[in-house]
Parts: structure tokens; sequence; C-alpha cells
């Protein structure tokens, strides 16, 4: 089928809940995609932060090759190796304690939830008061389910689904004021991102997220961080929260966890995992063998690659680069992120879009989040020169792109290609 049937019978066939780029990709080889034309792309976005380790990676494929031949599901009634192996990893990387396998991120993050929330009631029946109440952070991004819904902040995402799962309060970003004013014993959880993803790639402060460490840890209360999108080594260490050197009750991790399948993981402390026993939990598809031999796979090749390192010289690079180009062009105002979690910030939502779409039209992806912000999630084996291409492309779009001097012809800024 070409692109243009493609998108004929998808008009008439798919709920419309997708807005694609018209483009058609049939392959992908290391950092670049691959269209139905035989084009190459750059891919600065990788799948919205999954295809960490690019595309075609032999890891990967040698994983699904061998674990497909042997066993792909046998629902979890049963015992296989790839949980234990994979759970052994993931608590030596993060330092929590045990995990919780399911199939997406906002699957993670409803056992997060979940777990909050039998955590509590298991306190209050030791006597303690600790209540059902959730506080999340404005501009927090969480996921589509109803209870994930109910923890995101844009209200576009909530609103035409009411009523969602309530006891939600919203905090002001890195207002720590607020958040005492807010907290109380009647929460039972602190949602953050470490960093802000969907929200515009914006770090959490220091003291934002120490105090609210403090402030759980003071009642009972669980800190649960999403690191769905920054997790796994997107920022140059395995989790955007040992930036902070702190050690949250709850993680949810997803995006890049098993290589491009769907596999999500809620990792908790002992203390947190008491409130969950038997029956009371679960899934069918969650953490099958074939999506944990290849999530080994990932945290292996990450190891043995030294990506990590990778990750944050490559993404120190890119940072002093996009700076650069904010020093240059004034509709560049503010250069944020981490290792490979990057984000520019323009002065006009219209000029983003533009952005965006011309960097596509010179076969360069990437991504344009909360309006205003362009968003950098390349896979973590990217280069200097593939950032070096980036960054020539950006510079010449905001060049066409900028005001006009005094005295200049009235359509003399708007050649963009
Ligand atoms: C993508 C994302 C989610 C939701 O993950 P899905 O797999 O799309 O359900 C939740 N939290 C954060 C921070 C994300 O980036």
């Amino acid at each position: 089928m070409t692109l243009e049937e493609i998108k004929a019978i998808e008009a008439k066939v798919l709920l419309q809940t997708y807005e694609r780029n018209p483009l058609l990709f049939v392959s992908g080889e290391g950092v670049h995609l691959i269209d139905d034309k035989g084009q190459w792309y750059l891919d600065l976005l990788s799948g919205i932060g999954v295809n960490a380790l690019g595309y075609g990676h032999t890891a990967i494929e040698k994983a699904i090759a061998e674990q497909s031949r042997k066993l792909i599901h046998i629902s979890n009634l049963f015992f296989h190796e790839g949980q234990a192996e994979l759970a052994l990893r993931l608590r030596k990387i993060s330092g929590l304690d045990r995990a919780f396998f399911c199939n997406s991120g906002t699957e993670a993050w409803e056992a997060a939830l979940k777990l909050a929330r039998a955590h509590a009631g298991l306190l209050r029946n030791e006597g303690r008061h600790v209540g059902t109440k959730f506080l999340a952070v404005e501009n927090s991004f969480h996921g589509r389910t109803m209870g994930s819904v109910a923890t995101t902040h844009k209200a576009k995402y909530r609103e035409p689904f009411d009523p969602v799962m309530p006891g939600v309060e919203f905090v002001a970003f890195n207002d720590v004021e607020d958040l005492k004013a807010k907290f109380s014993t009647d929460v039972c959880g602190v949602l953050i991102e470490a960093i802000q993803g969907e929200g515009g790639i914006r770090p959490v402060s220091r003291e934002f997220i120490a105090v609210a460490r403090e402030l759980t840890r003071e009642t009972g209360a669980l800190l649960v961080c999403d690191e769905i999108q920054a997790g796994l080594g997107r920022t140059g260490k395995w989790f955007a929260y040992q930036h902070y050197d702190l050690r949250p009750d709850v993680v949810t991790v997803a995006k890049p966890l098993a290589g491009g399948l769907p596999l999500g993981v809620m990792l908790c402390t002992e203390e947190a995992a008491r409130a969950i026993h038997p029956g009371m939990h679960g899934t069918t598809f969650g953490g099958g063998p074939l999506a944990c031999a290849v999530a080994i796979a990932v945290i292996d090749t990450i190891e043995k690659e030294h990506l990590l390192d990778h990750v944050t010289a490559v993404g120190t690079y890119f940072h002093g680069k996009l700076n650069l180009l904010a020093e240059k062009h004034p509709a560049i105002v503010d250069v944020r992120g981490m290792g490979l979690m990057l984000a520019a910030e323009l002065d006009s939502a219209e000029l983003a879009k533009q952005v965006a779409a011309v960097m596509l039209e010179r076969r360069i992806i990437i991504n344009r989040t909360s309006d205003t912000v362009l968003r950098f999630l390349p896979p973590f084996t990217l280069g200097e020169g593939d950032v070096d291409k980036a960054i020539d492309a950006l510079d010449s779009i905001l060049t066409a792109h900028a005001p006009e001097p005094a005295g200049a012809a009235p359509d003399g800024g708007k050649q963009i290609v």
C-alpha cells in the first residue's frame, strides 16, 4: 500500500486519536529511519524516547530471535527466567528492592497509584494516620488511563473524561511553599517527574524534591518518581532521581526498557511492597518472556557499550551547541535538560511549529512539546557529527526566520528551506 492509500483507509477505519506526519517509514539503521522512497532521516526523537539503542541493533535482534524460538508468552501463572533476571538487574541499577512488570508507562503508573493507596491503608490498619490524597505537580504528564490522567495536569487531557479519579491536588512546579502548604497526613503519595518530559523538559529543583522526600518520610506517604521518559540512562545516569542523591519509594520505568517492545515496570521499596499480596494486582501480558529477554539485552548493552558515559559526553556537547545557538538567536529563550533529554524553548509557538516542520523537510526528526519547546530525545548512540548536522539545520532555519532588520524587503526573511 502507498502512503496515500494508507492515509485514506486510516481516515475511515481508525479512531481519530493522532495527527500523524505524512511519512511512511519502512526500516531503520542506527540513528536513521528510512522511508518508502529510500530517503534517510536523522531521528532525534527515537519513537518518543523508546528506541534508545537506535534501529537494527544486533543485541535486540538476537534477543528477539532467540527468545521467540523458545517462548513468547506463558502468563503470570507460571515461572520463566526473564522476570527474576531482569528484576535483579533493575534492583542493582535503581537501588529499589522489588519490581512489578506490566506493558506500558501508564500501566506502571497505575500500579504505583494503587500501591500508594494500599500502603496508606496498611499504615492506617497499623494505627497511623495516612489519608488517600495525591499531590501531583503542575505540567505533569503521567499517562492516559483514568488514574494516570487524573494525575496529569493539562485540563485538555482530563476534562473530556470527567469524573476521573478523585483526590488529586496539583502543586505549582518547584514551589516549595505551595508543596508545604498542601502537604498533610491526608496525603498518601507525592508524584514527581525528576525531569518533566511532555511538560517541556523541566528539571525539578533540588530543594523541591528534597522537601518532598522529607515530608513524605515523616508521615509514611510515598515519594513516587515517574521515570518513564527520563529513566534507564537517558539523562546520563540510570535514573534521573540519581542526580538528586535520594531514593524514592516508588519508581516507574517504561519507554526505552525493552528496545521498542511494550514493557513497563514499577519498582518499590521493601516497605511499600508490604502492602501488596497475591491476587491484589496483576496483568496477563506483563513481564512476558520475550519482552524481559529484550530488556535484559538492552541493559547489558547500555553497560557493555558504556552508553551512560556516552550519553553524558554527547549530551554535554549537544547542550553546549544549543547554548551557542541561543546566544546567536534571540528567538531561543531557554536551553535545558540533562544528558540526551534536551530542549530549546522558543519565544513563540508558531515559530516552534515551523522549525519542527522545516527540520522534517530537511529529514531531521524532532518534536515540539508544550507549544513552544523543541524537544530532543535521540537514541543513546547519537554521535557528535549527528549533533553538528542538527545544529547547522536549526541555525539556518532560525536565521531564515529571524525578524527582518529595519528597512529590509517585506518578505526578505521568509525563505525557509
Ligand atoms: C510517556 C509517558 C507516560 C505514559 O506512558 P505510556 O506508555 O504512553 O502509557 C507516563 N509518564 C511519562 C513521564 C511519560 O513520558
